[in-house]
C-alpha cells in the first residue's frame, strides 16, 4: 500500500501549520546558502523573518526560467556538488535548457510525489508499468521509473519510441500501465490498429499517465474510447522536480501535495494573486527542496486551483487541466487563442482524426492568420476525398472552430499519416512569423 491518510487527509488547519513551518525553513536555507536568493531578496528588501504566515509568501519575489538562464548551470544550487547526485535540463520547449540538481533527499521527495499520485489514480504493487517517456536528460523517464519502483510495481524501462517494441513488450510483458505522452498514446494506438492489434482486447493495457504537454479532455475521450484505458493527467515541470503530480481516480483536477508543495495563481501581467477558481500562471513553491530551492517559480503554465475537498477523500488543492503555457497563447485578428482550445473544439467532430498542426503566419499587411492543418478520419476517409467533398468540410469545420474560438481560421483537411506523428511532446504550432 502506498496510501498515508495521515498525511493526505490532514486538516486544512494542520495543513496550513505545516506548510507555514516548511515554508519558513525553506526561505531560510536558500538565503543561508544560495547567493542568488541572498541577492534577489537583499535587491527586493526582503528576508527569511518577514515571513510570518501563509501570505506573506506574496512578499517574495518571482523566480523565472531567464532567472536560471543567466544562472546557468549551476548558480542556484545551495550546495556543493559533492552533494548533487543527479542533473537534469528542461526540454527546452521554450528556449535554452535549464539545469536542475537533485539531492538524494530531492530525489526521495519527488518520488514520494509521484508515487503517492499514481497510488492515488489506482496504480498498485501487481501493476506492470511500462515507462514509455524518454531516459536521460528529461525528467519523465527516470521520474516514472521511481515512482513505479516506489509502489512496488514491476517497472519495464523501455524509454520512448521504438513502436513496433513498445507493442511487443506491452504483450509479452503484460504491461497494464503506461507513461507516455498523450500524443504518443495516439500514435501508439494508431500504430496498433494497423498492426492488427486490438490494445483494448489483445493486451492487458488498462492505465495510462500522460503528461508533459497540454492535451484536452476531448483527447482523453478519444483515447479512452479507443484503447479502453483510464487516461490519467499527470503534471509538472523539471524545475518543480519532473513528473510530479496527477490526478487521482475521480480524474477531476491534479492533487498538488500541501505537505510539498504551495501553489499560487497570478495575473501574469501584475503578479498579482488570484482566487481559487481564477485562471492565471501558476506558481509553485517546494518545500524542503535542498539541492536548487524553488520559491515561487512562475511556471508559465495558465491554470485555475480548486479547493473544495475531492471526492476521494483528499484534502489537498487540486489545479484545473493546464491550457498551455502563457506564451503559447497567440493573438489573431485581437483574439486570444490557445492551442488546446483548437485541440479541444477539433476533436469534437467524429469527422478528424488526432493529428492537427497550426500554421501562424504575418499577410504582406502585417495581418496574423492562422491556418488548422488535420487529417480526415480514415473510417470516413472515402466519404470525402474522391467525392470532392473537402472543401465543404473545411467551410464546416472552420465555422465549427468560429464558433469556438471566435476568430475564423483557415482549415485544411489532409489525407492520413500526412502530419508527423511524435514520441515525445508533440509540436503542434509553426510560427512562420518567428522564422
Ligand atoms: P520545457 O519547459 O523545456 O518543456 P519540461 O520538460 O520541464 O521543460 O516540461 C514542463 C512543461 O511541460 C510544463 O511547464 C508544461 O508547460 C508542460 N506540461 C507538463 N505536463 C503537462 C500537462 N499535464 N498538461 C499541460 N502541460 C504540461
Ligand atoms: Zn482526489
Amino acid at each position: 500500500m502506498y496510501w498515508n491518510p495521515f498525511v493526505e487527509k490532514m486538516s486544512e488547519k494542520d495543513l496550513k501549520e505545516l506548510q507555514l513551518r516548511k515554508l519558513r525553513q525553506t526561505v531560510e536555507v536558500a538565503y543561508k546558502y544560495s547567493p542568488f536568493y541572498r541577492e534577489l531578496y537583499k535587491r527586493e528588501n526582503v528576508d527569511p523573518s518577514d515571513i510570518k504566515s501563509l501570505e506573506d509568501l506574496q512578499k517574495l519575489p518571482f523566480v523565472k526560467k531567464q532567472d536560471l538562464r543567466d544562472n546557468y548551470p549551476f548558480g542556484l544550487f545551495t550546495v556543493p556538488l559533492s552533494q548533487i547526485v543527479r542533473l537534469h535540463a528542461s526540454s527546452g520547449t521554450t528556449g535554452k535548457p535549464t539545469v536542475t540538481g537533485y539531492t538524494q533527499a530531492d530525489l526521495e521527495l519527488w518520488t514520494e510525489s509521484l508515487a503517492r499520485g499514481m497510488f492515488s489514480a489506482g496504480m498498485r504493487s501487481d501493476d506492470v508499468l511500462q515507462v514509455a517517456y524518454g531516459y536521460g536528460l528529461f525528467t519523465g523517464g527516470l521520474g516514472f521509473h521511481y515512482a513505479g519502483e516506489k509502489i512496488g510495481a514491476t517497472v519495464v524501462p523501455i524509454s520512448s519510441g521504438n513502436t513496433q517494441r513498445q507493442l511487443d513488450l506491452m504483450r509479452d510483458f503484460g504491461s497494464t500501465v503506461i507513461g507516455c505522452t498523450p500524443s504518443y498514446m495516439i500514435y501508439l494506438a494508431e500504430f496498433a490498429e494497423k498492426a492488427g492489434i486490438s490494445i483494448q482486447n489483445d493486451t492487458k493495457l488498462r492505465m495510462g499517465f500522460f503528461g508533459a504537454e497540454p492535451w484536452s479532455e476531448e483527447t482523453r475521450k478519444r483515447i479512452e474510447d479507443k484503447t479502453g484505458i483510464d487516461a490519467i493527467n499527470v503534471f509538472g515541470t523539471s524545475e518543480i522536480g519532473g513528473p510530479v503530480v496527477t490526478e487521482c481516480q475521480e480524474k477531476a483536477g491534479i492533487h498538488f501535495w500541501g505537505d510539498i508543495y504551495i501553489i499560487e495563481t497570478i495575473n501574469p501581467e501584475t503578479g498579482e494573486q488570484l482566487r481559487e477558481g481564477e485562471k492565471g500562471e501558476l506558481v509553485v513553491t517546494v518545500l524542503g527542496k535542498e539541492g536548487m530551492p524553488m520559491i515561487r517559480w512562475r511556471t508559465g503554465d495558465i491554470t485555475a486551483i480548486i479547493l473544495e475537498k475531492c471526492a476521494c477523500g483528499r484534502t489537498h488543492p487540486r489545479i484545473e487541466r493546464i491550457v498551455g503555457r502563457s506564451d503559447d497563447m497567440f493573438v489573431v485578428r485581437g483574439v486570444n487563442v490557445f492551442p488546446s482550445q483548437i485541440e479541444y473544439a477539433l476533436m469534437l467532430l467524429p469527422e478528424v482524426a488526432e493529428h492537427y498542426q497550426i500554421i501562424l503566419e504575418r499577410d504582406e499587411a502585417g495581418v496574423d492568420t492562422m491556418a488548422v492543418q488535420v487529417e480526415i478520419n480514415p473510417a470516413v476517409k472515402d466519404q470525402y476525398f474522391g467525392q470532392g467533398k473537402v472543401g465543404e468540410l473545411e467551410k464546416r469545420v472552420s465555422e465549427h472552430l468560429r464558433n469556438h474560438l471566435n476568430v475564423r481560421p483557415k482549415v485544411e483537411i489532409l489525407e492520413p499519416e500526412s502530419l508527423p506523428r511524435f514520441e515525445g511532446k508533440a509540436k503542434r504550432v509553426i510560427d512562420k512569423r518567428k522564422l
